[in-house]
């Protein structure tokens, strides 16, 4: 169990510092007394093991000491986005079906439900801050209890960029595997302090930094959330030495700052960063950039770039617990360099996920002739390095030809003057399909024939779009990921 890693800690130095927040520090021993106090509510609330207790809070200790004491109790910590609103928060919350949801006050004042005993008709209790979490004293005891490596420790629900979010179920083996496995590639040691600016409840923090904390016993430094302004101040504040990123993270950085290089952070590691971005994070901030491939249902990464084996722009090479392949439409194995389906297979049980909750038919459609199939496109170089060209449902499908809106936006984000673009296909009653784009302008205004002129002997001409349309930004998911159906249309009155 993920808490068995907690507890070792906890035994073995319990005065080490495992989390940093803006109020105060915590300790191995802290985290892991607070977490069994937790557990120990949980269980004097009816909580049985397997149950579903929704968790919907902020990056605070008091979001770690909920989730371990949610898996004592042998619950599944179901880690709900805090941002949800409305029909999005309602669908999530029942689908989950939580028997009980924990909540931090400010999401609750927020939807207007602080004191009240119950959300969406479900059983509520409020988070208490983290300096009575810390201070609580011993009330019940917690009743210890054992789960096989493969029991659910975690539902989480995908970003939702392809329609509704699915529920994934993540087991205890899953989230060990993904920790030890990004601790073999990265080496972390236990001086590191891992700054975590995106939210908790999603995979990538998850899998990546509070994993490998539990599995070397470094410091996770949490932050509210993302600030570019006070970005490498808090860095240098902390002595934080890395974070994880989505891309955005890095694009802001390098628009908003010069050079810094007067802090302590090596690496960073995320996936969808930029070729330009990435070469200007490494140049300006010294701080090297492990990209990775990673998906919700895979426990966390599937390639990794690392020290002495990084190829810019790619995803790099493959975690050792798994097999990967590219494969075409009939399953069958492609070459290095063919661009084909990712799929995955575990070379151990556990580490993909248990399922999709209430969702057995996605889990059969996507786990065809026994290995996981992504969805995405993507392809294996002649040296081992996984490529990725966006997902195979989001391919334009032009006349005769296959165009990859990743391939388009790669060049075009290269154009001085772009700060952000996406690429969709249109319905078109000649080609099947046509090509729009989207493109956000640094600050002067561009005109559709600069943006086609540019991309004009750069892609080859059935990749060249038949729509142009400005905006002031992309519409993207929390995870900021695009969100292409939104764009998928086109306005009359831009295209007269
Ligand atoms: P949904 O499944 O609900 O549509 P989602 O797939 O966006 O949402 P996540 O599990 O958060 O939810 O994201 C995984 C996806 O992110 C992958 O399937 C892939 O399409 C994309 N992705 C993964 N790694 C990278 C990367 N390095 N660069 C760009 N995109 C990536
Ligand atoms: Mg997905």
């Amino acid at each position: 169990m993920i808490t068995d890693l907690l507890a070792r800690h906890a035994e073995e130095h319990p005065d080490r510092t495992f989390v940093v927040t803006d109020g105060a520090e915590w300790s191995f021993g802290a985290v892991d007394a607070a977490a069994r106090r937790f557990g120990a509510m949980l269980q004097a609330r009816g909580v049985a093991p397997g149950d579903h207790v929704a968790l919907i809070a902020g990056n605070s200790a008091g979001f770690l000491v909920a989730w371990f004491g949610i898996n004592l109790a042998g619950a599944v910590a179901v880690t709900v986005n805090i941002q949800l609103v409305g029909d999005g928060l309602a669908y999530v919350v029942a689908q989950s079906e939580a028997k009980l949801i924990v909540a931090d006050r400010a999401f609750l004042s927020g939807q207007g439900a602080v004191g009240q005993g119950a959300f969406h008709g479900i059983p509520l209790i409020e988070l208490a801050a983290d300096t009575d979490l810390m201070a609580g004293s011993d009330g019940a005891e917690l009743r210890p209890v054992r789960l096989p490596p493969l029991a659910p420790a975690t539902m989480m629900y995908t970003s939702g960029t392809t329609g509704l979010p699915k529920g994934v179920v993540n087991s205890h083996a899953a989230y060990e595997a993904a920790g030890a496995e990004i601790v073999a590639a990265l080496g972390f040691s236990p001086q590191d302090r891992c700054m975590v600016v995106l939210p908790l409840f999603h995979a990538n923090p998850q899998m990546y930094a509070v994993m490998s904390a539990l599995q070397v016993g470094y410091a996770l430094v949490l932050r509210e959330k993302f600030s570019a302004t006070s970005f490498f101040a808090d860095a240098r504040r902390f002595r934080a030495t890395c974070f994880t990123y989505v891309g955005t993270i890095l694009s802001i950085l390098v628009a908003r700052h010069d050079e810094d290089r007067d802090h302590a952070l090596r690496f960073c590691t995320g996936g969808g960063a930029p070729e330009k971005v990435w070469r200007e994070v490494e140049q300006r901030f010294g701080v090297k950039v492990r990209e990775l491939y990673g998906m919700t249902e895979i426990g966390g990464f599937v390639s990794l770039n690392t020290e002495g084996a990084t190829r810019i722009g790619s995803c790099g090479r493959l975690r050792p617990d798994m097999d990967v392949r590219i494969v075409d439409a009939e399953d069958e194995e492609l070459p290095a360099d063919a661009q084909g389906e990712i799929v995955v297979r575990p070379r151990k049980p556990g580490v993909i996920l248990s399922g999709y909750w209430r969702q057995p038919d996605k889990m059969v459609e996507a786990s065809r002739n026994l290995w996981f199939h992504t969805g995405d496109r993507g392809h294996i170089d002649a040296d081992g390095y996984l490529h990725f060209h966006g997902r195979i449902k989001e391919l334009i499908r032009r006349g005769g030809e296959m165009v990859s809106p990743v391939e388009v936006e790669t060049v075009l984000r290269k154009m001085p003057g772009v700060a952000d673009c996406a690429v969709v296909g249109i319905d078109d009653a000649v080609l099947g399909q046509e090509i729009k784009v989207l493109v956000v302008p640094d600050a002067a205004p561009l005109a559709p024939a600069d943006v086609l002129a540019f991309l004009d002997g750069r892609v080859p001409s059935f990749m060249i779009p038949r729509y142009v349309e400005f905006a002031a930004s992309v519409p993207k998911t929390e995870t900021e990921k695009v969100q292409r159906h939104k764009i998928a249309y086109v306005d009359a009155r831009v295209h007269d």
